[in-house]
């Protein structure tokens, strides 16, 4: 393939090249937001200045070209997620919308009493609190699946505990504070045995590694515009298509009906009955612009240069003395959780910030993941694709001149 220079890619990222208390930015906290190319940058710009309309909404040109921009989106969209057709996929504004979409709709009809949700230890609060909202609702029980010491599910207490009880498994595709990378496809089929359907929570994954809805045999996949190069307040639902067509409508508005009278009122298919109200429109275009800019790299290159960064970055953090590193998987993708014996990690964070080295520290609505570890709070470097070694030493260097407080 052409391969993959990180230094041509980080050309494309303007805010790249600023710097951040007086030091050029280091901008290790992909997990909670990716940087945008100007590729998308220049989509939203163009949209609002030279496209700018609602959709599905009289035929005029520019209500046409809006409506065709954004079902071109769903359908960029659903082949990035080797999905079969743009009517699987439902834009929401984001992984958590999403998962509240499925609890909501999917979970109010089929929950019952004693009905189980199996949800791993590690999972981001969206993929755990709206599991327990609806179960609380339908009387129904939010099971946690417990993690083996180095941050992976324990498939064998996962294999114990599906059950003919099991309605439902919800599970990321990658961690966003171990990092770790399940065998989905595997727990995927397991979980069918008992008749189960399984949600995945792409939201970590979508910008590190390809992903096929089809071949892992998802039956909701869902992810965030924002950590994928594109957009907020943007992200997807993928269902199969005759888990979508049995859901009942979430909210009512306009878009989401067919005919509306006081006596009686029917509805539009799926994916607009779920999609009630005005939509992230140019958020839309942008993620498909997001998606274009992705998919234009040499993608096993891509994930290839970030498994090596990660490796480069876990010996070098092992420099540090007192840094002990969350979780230590085999399968993970680019993210670093990590204590420093003695350091509190918002005071890590705060000096990497004033070396302009951006990290997350604090839980990253992951509670659970993190007590599993026997601590409340962690620093969490996350890299993406443009992150390069010399930004590596750059954080390395940092947290050994904050022990020799210098
Ligand atoms: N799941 C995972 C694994 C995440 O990392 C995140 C974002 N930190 C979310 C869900 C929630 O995504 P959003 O806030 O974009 O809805």
């Amino acid at each position: 393939g052409p391969g993959f220079d990180p230094e041509s890619v980080r050309r494309d990222f303007p805010v790249l090249h600023r710097t951040v208390n007086g030091h050029p930015l280091v901008w290790l906290d992909n997990g909670a937001t990716t940087q945008k190319p100007r590729q998308v940058i220049e989509t939203l710009a163009g949209f609002y200045a030279t496209a700018n309309s609602n959709i599905h909404r009289g035929a005029h040109t520019m209500a046409r070209e809006a409506t065709e921009a954004y079902e071109g989106s769903r359908a960029a969209v659903a082949s990035f997620l080797g999905a079969a057709s743009p009517d699987d996929i439902v834009f929401t504004r984001g992984t958590t919308e999403a998962v509240n979409l499925v609890a909501q709709t999917w979970g109010r009809a089929q929950l019952g009493a004693g009905d189980e949700i199996l949800v791993p230890v590690l999972e981001h609060h969206s993929n755990i609190v709206p599991w327990q909202m609806i179960a609380k609702e339908r009387r129904a029980r939010v099971v946690p699946v417990p993690l083996l010491p180095d941050g992976q599910i324990d498939r064998t207490a996962f294999a114990d505990l599906l059950s003919y009880r099991t309605q439902l498994v919800a599970l990321s595709h990658a961690s966003n504070v171990l990092g770790t990378v399940p065998a989905v496809r595997e727990m995927i089929a397991l979980a069918h045995r008992y008749g189960a359907r399984v949600l995945v929570d792409g939201a970590q994954a979508v910008a590190h590694f390809p992903v096929d809805v089809q071949e892992l045999d998802a039956d909701f996949y869902v992810f965030s515009g924002h950590k994928l190069f594109g957009p907020t307040g943007i992200g997807a639902l993928y269902g199969k298509p005759e888990v979508l067509a049995a859901l009942r409508p979430w909210q009512g508005g306009g878009n989401m009906i067919d005919s509306v009278e006081f006596g009686r009122t029917t509805f539009a298919p799926v994916p607009h009955l779920l999609e009630a109200g005005t939509g992230n429109i140019a958020g839309a275009v942008g993620l498909h612009a997001a998606i274009d800019w992705l998919t234009s790299l040499d993608r096993t290159a891509v994930t290839a240069y970030e498994k090596a960064l990660t490796e480069y970055a876990v010996a070098a953090l092992a420099t540090v003395p007192g840094l002990e590193l969350l979780g230590s998987a085999p399968e993970r993708i680019s993210v670093l959780t990590f204590t420093v014996a003695g350091y509190d990690p918002a005071a890590v964070a705060e000096w990497l910030d004033r070396d302009g080295i951006a990290v997350r520290a604090g839980h990253h609505c992951a509670q659970p993941a993190l007590r599993h570890y026997g601590v409340e709070s962690a620093a969490r470097a996350s890299l993406a694709l443009y992150n390069t070694r010399r930004e590596v030493d750059t954080l390395v260097a940092s947290l050994h001149s904050m022990q020799q407080g210098v």
